[in-house]
């Protein structure tokens, strides 16, 4: 099995030089993190498994060199580029992906923008990623797609290669529903439905997770245990990863020789100074302004601190091409100038400012060398530095000031926590920092050095695919239930050999699909033409097996020549006859439930209360769904306690809780039928657990059949009502 890592940019870019080309090895948290990863699986020895990057290449490609880039590509890095040109990358990467998706799921909608063309080149992009995989795709290969640029991948990828496993990893927030949803209808189901596509979708930390799975419920409909969502006709999971650093690669660093002469010239250049250090890229969630506002703050509140302390500033540059990242450059310079001139002298300058890219050792021995470390995102996916700087204090001494806003907080809890919104609590925060004994240091960094080095990046991926490869085990049995051709074509021949058949078929969710209103639910012409085909044929009965009311079933399908049972098998209607009862029953009870119900149904919006002659309803498929679960757990409890003195019983089905006499289901009313004669062919078609009495009752030679992906007692399921109606059709011709 080969591992297919895409991502939108390769770990390399490419430079095209007076007809020459050469690499460069691209950096940032996810290329070092995967390859680290990678590198792991190259030397270990029990997994040897083979991997391809797929990404963008950095740049726009002479098509004269795309075949000798190919070729090199692969031979030198295992990778595969897929070219996009220039003004598409640009609309794709500087327009939907850096104006709309990054400043939203930020939580920073004054910076979102929303242009149908960049989305339009979005969807575009993600299409040539999917048409690149699907050249070099194997039958045994596990895709893994990382990150915010491809979102609509997944789904695209399984459309083409349903048995392919397809991971997806989310390196930013994933925003509470109140900010997603300010994308257009269109774009956010677009966006969930492509990331239902994969088979495990991964966040950073549980709050993203949950954020996710709120919004697949009430924007999609589809609801989850445990993070396992079950569409129409897939199962997948959403779980929670929170990415680790190459703890060893930047604690051994930290120790190389070079690196301490590093520190030692450090110290001589900064003697008799604490140090605090700042690094981030450009970003206006990196909150770098409110970080030196803090410091501004500290400096005022703490004369005693002047000259004593100094804040190394490195900005790296970062989506030069955008407008936001310009503007905030020019504040951040007129800031540091501002503090500079407001508290230096001409011996001591309070923020030493450089506005460019470290490469990895100078990076490591700033790390090693400042006192303070102070990250403080206001809104961050993880935030590799923050670890990158624990696992590099070998001597175990420094304080790490972190946002409670950044993923990493959840981990490294031990750093002083901070609100990075309000200043006080910076300066605050600075000041105990910088006076922090070093015992309580050592205690603070050993213990996140341990958790770090624990869950470290290998840890992560690993646990990321091994979950996918479970997930899709799990996605093998459940599919090893579904009607597959073989016993599609054998079912088939039994109905055509037998001389006497019996049909029963659910009406709501088999036949049709769920309605907000049940009344909406009423039979289309398809389904009409294919029950009278089936009635009007002697040999076989066909019975709708229905929790609906009599008039209804006698008015939607009364001029069939189905029999009908209707209130899960109170009335029946055999042959032609009147309706009558199953068996007697009394409904006085009606009386005490009603009330009950109505009450619920007054406290939820959208739900109501159906009565019909021998049970009660109450509905909440309109309900907004998770006050709906709430409510419908409690009111189940009550009933449960009302009635454990009548003879009725309380159900809960799809989105509804019904009130019934005891003693009356499906089975009982199906063994009505079953016994008054004999049949050599019996299917039975359902898709709530009012079936599951039904798929019971059945003699082991019949083919009960569940619609929907649940599990059950039904011999096999189908994916949705569109399958049965298919199977009916296929039966018919
Ligand atoms: N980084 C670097 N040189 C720098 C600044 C940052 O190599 O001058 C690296 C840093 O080591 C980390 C990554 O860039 O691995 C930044 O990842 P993080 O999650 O902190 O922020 P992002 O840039 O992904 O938002």
């Amino acid at each position: 099995m080969r591992l297919l890592i895409v991502s939108n940019r390769l770990p390399f870019s490419i430079e095209e030089k007076e007809g020459k080309i050469s690499f460069k090895e691209s950096t940032g948290g996810l290329v070092t993190g995967i390859s680290a990863y990678l590198d792991s699986l190259k030397n270990s020895s029990f997994t040897k498994q083979e991997h391809i990057w797929i990404g963008w290449p950095g740049s726009e490609i002479n098509p004269k060199f795309e075949n000798e880039l190919r070729k090199k590509a692969l031979s030198d890095y295992n990778a595969y580029p897929v070219y996009i040109d220039e003004k598409s990358m640009d609309h794709f990467y500087n327009g939907f992906c850096n104006k709309t998706i990054w400043p939203l799921f930020h939580c920073f909608p004054v910076y979102t923008t929303y242009n149908e063309t960049a989305w339009n080149y979005y969807k575009k992009v993600n299409e040539q990623f999917c048409e690149a995989i699907v050249k070099i795709v194997k039958p045994d290969d596990m895709v893994w797609v990382h990150d915010y640029h491809l979102m609509l991948l997944p789904k695209l990828l399984k459309e083409k290669l349903p048995g392919t496993p397809v991971g997806f990893f989310l390196h930013i927030p994933f925003p509470p529903i109140e900010i997603f949803r300010l994308l257009p209808k269109k774009w956010r189901v677009e966006i969930l439905e492509g990331l239902i596509g994969a088979d495990l979708i991964g966040f950073h930390t549980h709050d993203y997770t949950q954020n996710f799975l709120k919004c697949t419920l009430r924007l999609l409909g589809f609801d989850h245990n445990m993070g396992n969502i079950t569409t129409d006709n897939r199962v997948l999971k959403a779980d929670t990863f929170p990415m680790g650093i190459h703890y060893l690669k930047y604690h051994d660093t930290s120790a190389l020789p070079e690196v301490r002469q590093e520190k030692e010239k450090l110290k001589s250049t900064f003697t008799g100074l604490k140090t605090i250090l700042s690094v981030d890229r450009l970003d206006y969630t990196k909150g770098i302004l409110n970080r030196l506002e803090g410091y501004e703050l500290f400096l005022e509140n703490n004369p005693e601190w002047h000259k004593k302390v100094v804040m190394l500033l490195f900005v790296v540059p970062s989506r030069i091409g955008i407008d936001n990242y310009q503007k905030m450059k020019a504040k951040l310079d007129a800031l540091v100038g501002k503090i500079n001139g407001k508290f230096g002298s001409l011996d001591w300058t309070p923020i030493h400012y450089q506005y460019k890219y470290l490469p990895l050792k100078p990076l490591v021995s700033l790390y090693a060398f400042c006192d303070v470390a102070m990250i403080t995102p206001l809104r961050d996916g993880m935030n590799l530095v923050a670890k990158e700087y624990i696992a590099a204090l070998t001597d175990k001494t420094g304080v790490l000031i972190l946002s409670e806003m950044a993923g990493a907080a959840k981990e490294l809890g031990e750093a002083i926590v901070i609100n990075p919104n309000h200043k006080e609590e910076i300066a605050d925060a600075l000041k105990e920092a910088l006076e922090m004994p070093v015992e309580q240091q050592n205690k603070r960094n050993s213990a996140m050095q341990k958790r770090i080095q624990e869950y470290d990046v290998i840890r992560w991926a690993n646990d990321f695919t091994q979950e996918l490869i479970e997930v899709n085990e799990f996605k093998k049995k459940f599919n090893a239930r579904l009607l597959n051709s073989a016993d599609k074509k054998q079912l088939i021949k039994s109905f055509k050999d037998a001389g006497s058949r019996i049909i029963f078929m659910d009406y709501d969710g088999t036949l049709v699909p769920f309605s907000g209103l049940p009344e909406n639910a009423y039979p289309d012409e398809e389904i009409l033409k294919l029950l009278k085909s089936f009635s009007g044929d002697p040999k076989t009965k066909v019975v709708i097996i229905s929790g609906r009311d009599k008039q209804t079933l006698q008015n939607w399908l009364g001029n069939t020549n189905a029999d009908m049972v209707s209130e899960h098998g109170v009335w029946i209607k055999d042959n032609g006859n009147d309706w009558q009862l199953l068996k007697p029953l009394n409904a006085d009870w009606k009386l005490k439930i009603m009330p009950i119900l109505k009450t619920n149904s007054d406290r939820l919006p959208g739900s109501f209360v159906e009565e019909k002659e021998f049970s009660v309803v109450w509905h909440y498929r309109r309900s907004d769904p998770e006050l709906a679960s709430i409510r419908a757990k409690e009111l189940i409890d009550d009933l449960i306690s009302f009635t454990a003195n009548i003879d009725v019983q309380v159900l809960q089905g799809n989105k509804v809780i019904e009130v019934r006499n005891a003693g009356i289901n499906k089975g009982i009313a199906a063994n009505y039928f079953l016994s008054k004669n004999k049949y050599d062919f019996i299917m039975a078609l359902g898709d709530d657990w009012t079936d599951e009495d039904l798929f019971k009752s059945l003699p082991d030679n019949a083919y009960s059949l569940k619609i929907g992906m649940g599990s059950s007692h039904a011999k096999y399921n189908l994916g949705n009502y569109k399958e049965a109606r298919k199977l009916l059709n296929e039966i018919l011709n």
